[in-house]
């Protein structure tokens, strides 16, 4: 009999957690004709997450934890999982219940169609805020302007992937990873479902504005080298542009003397191109700077993220696997 591996990041989630488990996933996870097992990751949970999820897994053999020893986000949790996952086939869904297992079966059904990657999308059955609908509609925009054609807009973490998936997926070893962007960009079958993101049964969500935006700009940077390109570009411009505005002053000022009477004064078109420049200089500084952070986290080669072997319970790996 083939398994089912899910893997739940789990941070602060103490009210709710217990009450999606027994609730809404392992009524689902019953009915299904596969072994299953469950990945909690605790993302080094404030709160009494960690000792209910322990308490689960004492109970119930199938549940297998994996305690991080600080919060490392949810890309890096998910990733733990699939890593410590032994299915034939993986499924990361939230613990909030705003991703309804009740559609798990479609996603293993989609699967054994021949799907190697099947994605959960929102939006299409959703009323969404102006704002996260701007934000997300140009988040794509940008993406496909830089050349990612391969994410779906809508595409979320509620998705199944095969074996072969996960096998590839753990060999890749960079540190400002998008779990999804990564799934997109490694190609394979993918199928779409279309679902609606429910309501959290409990808690506060902790992906604010300030953490999507620095999801938003990590993705555009892990992906893409665009920016890089369009900053030389622009320079190109600029430098270009100003060459030929320096030619046509020199020009109609010194040596026709002025026939249209624009009366250019050295100061100001110095002040204005040094301004401008500066301005272009910054940007693109900070531009290479935040490649420069890329590279500089991936070359100090740490692990992703460091288990507590001590408080974590049934896992299949003796250690952690270097990144
Ligand atoms: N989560 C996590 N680490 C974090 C933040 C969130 O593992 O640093 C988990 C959280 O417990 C939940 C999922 O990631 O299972 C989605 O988080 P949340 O509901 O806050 O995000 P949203 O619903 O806004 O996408
Ligand atoms: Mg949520």
């Amino acid at each position: 009999m083939k398994t089912i591996s899910i893997v739940i990041p789990v941070y602060n989630e103490e009210k709710g957690f217990k009450k999606f488990y027994s609730e809404m996933l392992e009524p689902e996870l019953k009915k299904l004709s596969y072994n299953y097992e469950v990945i909690l990751v605790d993302d080094g949970s404030r709160d009494k997450t960690l000792e209910i999820v322990q308490g689960m897994a004492e109970s119930d053999s199938h549940i297998k934890v994996v305690a991080f020893s600080r919060n490392f986000g949810k890309e890096v949790a998910l990733t733990a999982g699939i890593r410590e996952a032994i299915g034939d086939a993986i499924m990361t869904i939230d613990a909030d219940g705003q991703q309804p297992p009740k559609l798990i079966p479609e996603f293993i059904e989609k699967w054994e169609q021949g799907g190697e990657i099947v994605i959960g999308v929102r939006g299409k059955y959703e009323k969404h805020g102006l704002v996260a609908k701007i934000g997300s509609k140009f988040f794509y925009k940008i993406l496909r302007g830089m050349g990612v054609k391969d994410t779906v807009p809508g595409s979320t973490d509620f998705r199944l992937i095969d074996r072969a998936v996960a096998d590839e997926y753990n060999e890749l070893t960079e540190h400002g990873r998008i779990t999804r962007g990564l799934m997109d960009w490694m190609g394979f079958k993918k199928v779409y479902i279309d679902y609606i993101y429910g309501n959290r049964l409990a808690g506060k969500p902790s992906y604010n504005f300030g953490k999507l935006f620095g999801l938003a700009i990590d993705s555009f940077i892990s992906l893409s080298t665009t920016p890089l390109v369009i900053f030389g570009w622009i320079g190109v411009f600029i430098t270009v542009a100003s060459f030929i505005l320096g030619v046509f002053v020199g020009i109609e000022e010194f040596i026709l003397g002025d026939p249209i009477g624009l009366k250019w004064t050295g100061t100001t078109c110095v002040s204005i191109f040094i301004s401008f420049l500066i301005g272009l200089v910054l940007i693109s500084q900070a531009i290479t700077a935040l490649y420069i952070s890329h590279i500089h986290a991936e070359a100090q080669g740490r692990p992703l993220y460091i288990i507590d072997r001590k408080n974590s319970r049934n896992l299949k790996n003796g250690k952690a696997k270097k990144a």
